[in-house]
C-alpha cells in the first residue's frame, strides 16, 4: 500500500478507499480521514476515536520516538457555510535525549487542539497561510501531522533525567551517572573532542 502523496496531488485507489470505515484509515505511516462529506453537508458533526501511526514525532530533524500513545479523540463539525470545527486530544509518552549524558528521558505530553478552517477560503486559494492547514492533503485529514503540530509546541526544550545528572566525562565519554572513570578532566584529550562539543553544548543546562 505504499502510495506516494503529496499535496494537491493526492490520489487512494479504489481497493483503499472500500477499506475506509469512517474512523480513518493507514496511508503510508499517517492516519487519515476523509473528511469530504462533512466539509459539503451544514452542521455535520461526527466523533471519531483513532490512533497515530507513525513511530516517531518529528520535530525539525529530530525524531523523537514515541514510547506510549494514547487514542486521539476527535470532533470535526460544519458549522455552516463550508466552517469547520476540528477539536479533541490525547496523550503521549515521547524519549526525548537527557540534556547533560544523552539517556532516553520519558516525556509525557498531554495534547489538545481547537482549530477552525474556512474551506470556502481554501477552495478560493484566498486562504492566507497554507501551512495552517499543512496536515490537509485535498480533503483528507492527515492525524498524524495535525497531532505532531500541536505536540512540537509542547516538546520542553531541554529534559534531565534527573535532577542532579552527573552527564558526561568530557575526556572518555563515560556517563559519570554510573561511576568515576578516573580520568583526569582538567586536561581533555583532543581526540574525545566530539564529546566535548556535546558536553559544552549542554553543560549550562
Ligand atoms: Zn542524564
Ligand atoms: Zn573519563
Amino acid at each position: 500500500m505504499a502510495k506516494y502523496l503529496t499535496r494537491g496531488h493526492f490520489s487512494v485507489d479504489k481497493n483503499i478507499a472500500f477499506m475506509y470505515n469512517g474512523k480513518g484509515i493507514k496511508l503510508g505511516d499517517s492516519m487519515k480521514i476523509d473528511i469530504s462529506e462533512i466539509i459539503s453537508t451544514n452542521h455535520k458533526s461526527v466523533h471519531i476515536t483513532t490512533q497515530l501511526e507513525a513511530d516517531s514525532l518529528r520535530c525539525g530533524t529530530e525524531l523523537y520516538p514515541y514510547a506510549l500513545k494514547s487514542p486521539v479523540d476527535i470532533t470535526i463539525s460544519n458549522e455552516g457555510k463550508s466552517l469547520v470545527h476540528i477539536c479533541g486530544g490525547g496523550s503521549v509518552d515521547v524519549l526525548m535525549p537527557c540534556s547533560r549524558c544523552l539517556d532516553d528521558v520519558d516525556v509525557k505530553l498531554d495534547y489538545d487542539f481547537d482549530q477552525k478552517i474556512d474551506f470556502n477560503q481554501v477552495r478560493s486559494g484566498t486562504l492566507d497561510d497554507l501551512d495552517e492547514i499543512s496536515f490537509m492533503e485535498d480533503d483528507w485529514l492527515d492525524v498524524d501531522r495535525f497531532v505532531e503540530q500541536e505536540l512540537i509546541t509542547r516538546l520542553p526544550m531541554k529534559v534531565l533525567c534527573r535532577p542532579d545528572c552527573a552527564g558526561l566525562c568530557p575526556v572518555c565519554g563515560k556517563n559519570l551517572n554510573e561511576g568515576d572513570c578516573g580520568c583526569d578532566r582538567s586536561v581533555p584529550d583532543p581526540r574525545m573532542s566530539a564529546v566535548q562539543d556535546i558536553f559544552n553544548q549542554f553543560k549550562e543546562v
